[in-house]
């Protein structure tokens, strides 16, 4: 079934933009046909009631869930090329509740603030969240400094690092984490984290963390956080 962002007024969703010219010029969708319109928050089953002038009506709400347990956001590295696109577009079909792209010592290209790649990544937060039907289009903020980011309150505070011999690993404390608890993971860029910069998550206490044996791409490794903590918050 298709599904759209939008809003709920008087028993009708309303849909506009970039939705509403999918809905009608890209799908063609026809009077009496079924669709899913999330407000951001809930989802509606909704039928078209007549296309000229749009009406679209509720029919009721979809009680399944499809948020996960705990508000995960995943602070990445900016990445050359299109690599940010992946995080972005798989981390929203696993869960993630915001994206934050983050600049730091190791980053190849410094991006402008606003600049095309990052309205790009917005773009596919939105494609994924249709795509898997979410309640929310997950948030992709500016582009933060690291300093910034690492300043962030949050319930738990993850630190992926590759260099932390005997430490522990992602899987073996996602477990404990809390449901409804806001859980943030930092994933460093292709070069990844330097010493100080490490140091100074140290200094915000945040939990370092292992991912399993093999070096990984930091793409992957966005990817790999996101799986493991929405896992667990889904089944325990
Ligand atoms: N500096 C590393 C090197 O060249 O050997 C690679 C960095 S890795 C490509 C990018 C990021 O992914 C790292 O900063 C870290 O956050 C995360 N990462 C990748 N593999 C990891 C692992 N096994 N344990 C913890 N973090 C990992």
């Amino acid at each position: 079934m298709q599904h759209y962002f939008g809003t709920i007024a008087d028993s009708h969703a309303i849909i506009d933009g970039k939705q509403l010219h999918h809905l009608v010029d890209v799908r063609r969708t026809r009077i009496g046909e079924k669709i899913e319109v999330s407000d951001g928050t809930e989802a509606y089953l909704c039928q078209v009631e007549s296309l000229n002038p749009l009406s679209i009506v509720v029919l009721s709400k979809v009680e399944q869930k499809r948020e996960l347990d705990i508000d995960l956001t995943i602070a990445f590295g900016v990445l050359k090329g299109d690599h940010n696109d992946l995080i972005v577009l798989k981390g929203t079909e696993l869960g993630v509740g915001k994206f934050i792209p983050f600049t730091s010592s190791r980053t190849v290209v410094i991006p402008e603030s606003n600049d095309k790649r990052l309205l790009r990544l917005r773009k596919k937060a939105e494609e994924g969240a249709n795509q898997c039907r979410r309640d929310i289009v997950p948030e992709v903020t500016d582009y933060m400094k690291l300093e910034d980011v690492l300043a962030l309150p949050y319930d738990y505070r993850f630190f992926a690092y590759e260099s932390m011999a005997g430490g522990e690993d992602l899987i073996s404390v996602a477990k404990d984490v809390e449901k409804r608890s806001r859980v943030l993971v930092l994933v460093g860029p292709e070069g990844g984290f330097s010493h100080e910069e490490a140091r100074l998550a140290l200094d915000y206490d945040f939990t370092f963390v292992g991912l399993g044996r093999r070096i990984l791409r930091a793409e992957t490794a966005a990817l790999y956080c996101a799986t493991i903590l929405g896992a667990y918050s889904e089944v325990n």
